[in-house]
């Protein structure tokens, strides 16, 4: 019998009740029992619906009080030692400290787990990082599962990825050193595992995936050697990408199954079942983990025949990662629309579609005919519906040309008529869009879209909001203005929700980081602009002020990167398609006298395949989007962008492709770092390296801002530097906002008196 499972749950609950647990908790309305109980319920729940899905066993250790890289922290007795904690002992509140940091500790530090939208914590290795053992949270949850009935079987994060994945600090040179110290704690839990009757441990090593250095990869056969002389049988899970040039090290592993990743890397089948050793279990990854589409269950049984043939019962069936990645449950959503609906699968409908994969591999087809049916109409309908397909924007993008996405002159002629048009000082100051998101702001946006506020009263909200921020960046003496984006709860969604082809949800959360969740829009069609989407607010802040007023937008990839997308048509394609509706608006604002527009990309970098070598090809397309959506201005029309992170030496060329005017981006934090790669590759555009940190109540000194000044002009001329903040201020309050606007003003115009007296006396001397 083939065998069916799941790499992992969403542990969030399908109405968040694990985010509002934590949050009382944290709050302190109610107590860590009630959390416990809270987490208990939604284990069991969880599990349950794994069992009545039909999967041959349910997932423990997926489950996680925030992150689950922590929570293996937690397990192997691997906190940081900064924090002091009793590693045997370790309370809620001390994992939680670790995760939100206290007054006296700063948390630890968190980013993205590989290409996808959710963050984990980084563990901080340093030369006396120890692994005695941990709490036991783990064999808590499995005694919990056993008791209850279930075959359970255990996911852990494999050793060499929780190593890869941290930061070494503080004299360590080497991450691996830590090895040695690290592969007992893992044997301890291993066989503990094994003492209480868990049959299969699911490790997972998602670093296989990526671009690996050869001393990490040498260092697989010897440890998994040594974990599997003395523990469960082990399924070593891959995903996000292919493993396919790591066949010969997996076959060698002395493991009793492998998962692998047919969604991302459907090739890597053949490839891999070449030699595949004998008795070794091939957990297929088939249903996508990391999207919310119906899944093609006919052609995907297809794909698997021959793995069946050769392999047969040690063939599973599984999704293509954890479905920590997707919402909870379809059913939840009352409101969607009812065609659209049945395009969808949420985590509980994916482990019903495993399951009927894996009745059909028995030949069991006839008990699940029912279910192949409604997916193959399901797939069929949504392949034909109009909903989908729009003529009108396929034949448009079809009749694009490379000169749609090129500016009509360069930079360097179009910069001397925009400085014409806007006599910008030396160091023009701006700021990145949002201005502070009130709870008057957000209450008249929620009232509106319940229907309670009338249209012309919530007009007049949004318009003083931005007569405000006008007179606000005036009274500042700000050069280049915003409006603050106070008709935006999110700079997704607000697009997405004036764009054909964009579908909404009620409750399809995921989870972001800890109790964050995010609630993506979909894409399901081609995308189509009706009609102006921010014409009229950026008309009416212009109307308040000569000084120029940015239009504001959010780009192509950003769009695309923040959602779930459609699986029918390449990337690049919707992405392009975003690309027309945004130049149409672009265009719009230009005719209607709007002199700037920034294109936000915040999610550009983001974007970025796991694989270098894949890098090349997913630049140019996302260049070419940002290009066909900007570059249909005149020469006096500048075009802006943001993006908020500094890592982008490695792909400066393709940022100056862009060919934006002026780029705004994140380097307080970082003290600059983005200008290392200055020296390499001159920027050859405007830049507003960002000058104080949005991300922290902290407001800096004066003297602080011109020192990172000071250390912008080291690489940038001063002709081509902008001053501004990091990213947006809309999770700011106004007092702390006032004060630094204040500050970031006198820096550049203490700077701009000085580069003026150096001329000066220059001038005098000569
Ligand atoms: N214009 C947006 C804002 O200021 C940019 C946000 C972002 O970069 N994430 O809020
Ligand atoms: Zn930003």
């Amino acid at each position: 019998m083939t065998k069916a499972h799941i790499l992992g749950f969403p542990r969030i609950g399908a109405q968040r009740e694990l985010k509002f647990a934590q949050e009382a908790y944290w709050r302190g309305d109610v107590s860590a029992g009630t959390l416990q109980e809270t987490g208990k319920e939604l284990r069991a729940c969880h599990w349950q619906q794994q069992a009545a899905a039909g999967l041959d066993m349910v997932t423990v250790g997926d489950f996680a009080w925030y992150d689950q890289v922590l929570n293996t922290l937690a397990l192997l007795g691997a906190l940081p030692e900064r924090f002091g904690f009793d590693a045997k002992h370790l309370s809620l509140n001390d994992y939680f400290t670790a995760a939100r940091g206290s007054t006296q500790h700063v948390a630890m530090e968190m980013t993205k787990w590989f290409d996808t939208n959710y963050h984990y914590l980084v563990p901080e290795w340093t030369n006396t990082t120890r692994f005695d053992g941990g709490i036991d949270w783990l064999f808590d949850e499995l005694s919990e599962a056993q008791s209850a009935g279930y075959i359970a079987k255990v996911v852990l994060l494999g050793p060499l990825s929780l190593l890869y994945l941290g930061k070494a600090k503080q004299g360590l040179q080497h991450k691996l050193e830590l090895l040695e110290k690290l592969l007992p704690a893992y044997q301890a839990v291993l066989q503990r595992l094994q003492a209480a009757g868990v049959a299969w441990v699911q490790i997972d090593e998602p670093i296989l995936a990526l671009d690996l250095e050869q001393e990490w990869l040498e260092a697989f056969v010897p440890v998994y050697t040594r974990l599997a002389s003395q523990a469960p049988d082990i399924l070593l899970a891959t995903y996000f990408e292919s493993v396919q040039e790591r066949a010969a090290l997996l076959h060698a592993l002395p493991v009793a199954g492998v998962h692998i990743d047919l969604v991302r890397a459907p090739q890597q089948l053949p490839a891999l079942l070449k030699d595949w050793p004998i008795n070794r279990v091939l957990s297929a990854g088939l249903i996508d983990g990391r999207n919310i589409w119906r899944a093609d269950l006919s052609s995907l049984l297809e794909s698997v025949q021959v793995a069946h043939v050769s392999l047969g019962d040690r063939l599973w069936v599984s999704a293509s990662c954890s479905l920590l990645h997707v919402p909870v449950d379809l059913a939840s959503e009352c409101l969607m629309d009812a065609e659209i609906k049945d395009w969808l699968a949420f985590a509980v409908q994916k482990m019903a579609e495993i399951n009927a994969l894996k009745k059909a591999l028995d030949g069991d087809r006839q008990a699940i005919a029912s279910q192949f049916d409604a997916a193959d109409k399901a797939i069929r309908d949504r392949r034909l519906s109009s909903r989908i397909h729009n003529p009108l924007v396929q034949k448009r993008l079809a009749q694009t040309t490379a000169a749609d996405a090129q500016r009509s002159h360069v930079f360097s002629q179009r910069i001397v008529q925009q400085q014409q048009r806007f006599q910008l000082p030396l160091f023009p100051t701006t700021s990145i869009g949002s201005f502070p998101q009130t709870m008057a702001i957000r209450q008249a946006r929620a009232a509106y879209k319940r229907g309670e506020l009338p249209h012309l009263e919530y007009l007049e909200a949004m318009r003083s909001e931005i007569r405000h921020v006008v007179d606000q960046q005036l009274a500042l003496d700000i050069d280049v203005l915003v409006h603050g984006e106070p008709e935006r709860n999110d700079m997704v969604e607000y697009f997405g929700e004036q764009l054909w082809g964009y579908g909404f949800t009620e409750y399809g959360w995921v989870q972001s980081y800890g109790s964050r969740c995010v609630k993506p829009p979909f894409i399901y069609g081609d995308v189509y602009r009706p009609e102006e989407m921010t014409v009229s607010w950026s008309c009416y802040a212009q109307s308040l002020t000569d000084r120029p007023m940015k239009g504001m937008l959010t780009g192509p990839v950003t769009m695309l990167q923040w959602s779930f997308v459609r699986d029918d048509q390449p990337r690049a394609t919707t992405a392009l398609q975003i690309s027309l509706a945004l130049r149409d608006e672009v265009g719009d604002l230009e005719k209607a006298g709007i002199g700037m527009i920034q294109i936000d990309e915040p999610a550009f970098r983001e974007g970025l395949p796991l694989k270098r070598s894949q890098w090349a090809e997913y630049l140019d397309w996302a260049v070419h989007a940002f290009k066909l959506s900007s570059a249909g201005v005149q020469d006096q029309t500048q075009i802006h962008t943001h993006m908020c992170y500094s890592e982008f030496n490695d792909i400066l060329p393709w940022i100056a492709a862009m060919d934006a005017d002026v780029i705004t981006i994140e380097t307080s934090r970082s003290d600059m770092k983005l200008l290392d790669g200055f020296g390499d590759f001159a920027y050859p555009n405007q830049i507003g390296p960002g000058v104080y940190d949005i991300h922290s109540p902290r407001i800096p000194r004066v003297s602080e801002m011109q020192k990172l000044l000071q250390k912008a002009r080291s690489v940038i001329p001063d002709r081509r530097l902008w001053v501004n903040p990091d990213c947006g201020l809309k999770t700011r309050d106004w007092p702390e906002t006032i004060a630094a606007l204040k500050h970031m003003v006198e820096a550049a115009k203490l700077l701009r008196a000085s580069v003026a007296e150096d001329e000066h006396s220059e001038c005098c001397q000569s």
